[in-house]
């Protein structure tokens, strides 16, 4: 599996270039800045972008999308319960007085438990919203690991004061789609370091205590 990452734009966010060695198809997860350096990345790895998949529709994982469809012709796939964020992203760009471009069109929904192929990649989706509506994360079994967006971080979990946001929503879902895999799968998320499912369940003090576990 090619699995590289790239910290782009003023939020610090995390954009995965995931693909297939073999075939060398692959997918952009979450670009949410900077389509230069993003496509200079694919570019290092030899993959051709056959679609650009969005865990959740934040200004910070979206804001490159535009440029790279134009580069790459590829469709845009989202859970349709974050389509109605991702319009709303030019007014939450300007109440933040930040820029923001032309809001992406969505061309296909992914449904929950849905599985993406990338090449021989099967990226299954997991329904994590709380962080955000229709937030989802994005399970490689055979590989071991889930790209987790912004719903469970290392040693934290997705802010839930931003609009449909909800703490017990959050938990639930990290409780019941993440902590269910292996100890040893790597999660790699929207922000910050690398870390794993068993690392969390041990550390995360979010996770802690409450009955949770
Ligand atoms: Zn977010
Ligand atoms: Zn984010």
């Amino acid at each position: 599996m090619i699995l590289e990452s790239i910290i782009v734009g003023p939020f610090q966010e995390n954009c995965y270039v995931v693909g297939d060695e073999e075939s060398k198809v692959g997918t952009v997860v979450d670009p949410g800045e900077e389509p230069t350096r993003i496509a200079l990345l694919v570019e290092k790895t030899g993959l051709e972008i056959a679609s650009i998949i969005l865990t959740h529709a934040h200004i910070d994982h979206v804001g490159a999308v535009v440029p790279l469809v134009e580069e790459y012709g590829c469709p845009v796939l989202l859970h349709s319960e974050a389509e109605p964020m991702l319009q709303q992203v030019p007014t939450q760009a300007m109440m933040m007085g930040v820029k923001f471009g032309r809001v992406p069109t969505v061309d296909r929904y992914i449904a929950e438990d849905e599985v993406l192929e990338v090449g021989s990649l099967r990226l299954r989706s997991l329904y994590t919203p709380g962080h955000a509506p229709g937030h989802l994360a994005f399970y490689e079994e055979s590989e071991g690991v889930v790209i987790s967006g912004d719903a469970l971080f290392a040693g934290s979990v997705g802010r839930v004061d931003l609009p449909g946001g909800s703490m017990e929503v959050l938990l639930g879902s990290i409780q019941s789609r993440l902590l269910p895999l292996p100890d040893e799968t790597r999660i790699c998320p929207g922000h910050g370091p690398e870390t794993t499912i068993g690392q969390e369940k041990t550390y995360n003090p979010f996770l802690q205590g409450g009955g949770l576990l």
